[in-house]
């Protein structure tokens, strides 16, 4: 039996699925910072430092071939092209070995960031949430379920801007590796089916403006393709 809400529920959000009308129904958003040792080098951090997770609220995807609205109170709009993994399972303190078993599937996302008011954030050690989970900020490409992709270890991670290479990274750079990041998370909180997780970025991570064509893939995994629009009114 159904609640008695006293206002309509929010829908839920989703992510296709390549070549079905299905779609994945999105819990929670994780992801992973500095999880690729050039972008660590680019963002002048720490490489020592172990990589580290936060989180985007689910309504924050956008579906492949959306216009993203430039968002408010931002000058410095970054792209961030990450894979994506789906899960259909989850738990708490899951052994790496155990990981891949909670996965459905692969996409490629971006991690959209006001790096602005990140770093300004950061500077104050106040939380991240203004700087990287704002509405709109996680564009995520069609799913494809493990049983076609099976669990990607290499290949070409690219975003290209206006048809322009920007990042060009490979999936075996990664510092914690897929299963790693799930057996690390769920020793934070407990993961669940419809969790995503996006993984970290490599370097090349710039600037974005209204008007760009930003075209990411993973080798294997699948493609997303977003326009970057003018500020909502
Ligand atoms: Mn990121």
């Amino acid at each position: 039996m159904s609640a008695d809400y006293v206002i309509s529920p929010p829908p839920q959000p989703t992510i296709a699925v390549a070549g079905s009308s299905k779609v994945f129904p999105v819990r929670r958003i994780w992801c992973v910072g500095r999880n690729y040792i050039e972008h660590i080098r680019e963002m002048g951090q720490d490489e020592r430092l172990p990589p580290f997770c936060f989180a985007k609220p689910a309504d924050a995807v956008v579906a492949d071939g959306s216009t993203v609205p430039y968002p408010s109170l931002t000058k410095d709009m970054h792209h961030e092209v990450e894979l994506v993994v789906a899960l259909k399972s989850g738990g708490r303190n899951i052994p790496v070995a155990k990981a891949n078993d909670c996965i459905w599937g692969y996409g490629v996302g971006i991690d959209l960031t006001r790096r602005d008011l990140q770093i300004a954030s950061r500077d104050l050690k106040r939380p991240w949430e203004i700087g990287k989970a704002f509405d709109h900020s996680a564009p995520c490409g069609p799913l494809k379920p493990v049983s076609e992709v099976g669990h990607p270890t290499k290949g070409k991670i690219t975003l290209k801007c206006n048809g322009k290479i920007r990042q060009d990274g490979d999936l075996n750079q990664l510092i914690w590796n897929v299963p790693e990041i799930i057996s690390n998370l769920s020793e934070m909180v407990e993961l669940v089916a419809g969790d995503i997780i996006m993984t970290g970025t490599p370097s090349g991570v710039a600037a974005t403006v209204a008007g760009d064509k930003l075209e990411c893939e993973v080798e294997g995994v699948g493609k997303l393709t977003v326009t970057i629009g003018s500020p909502l009114k």
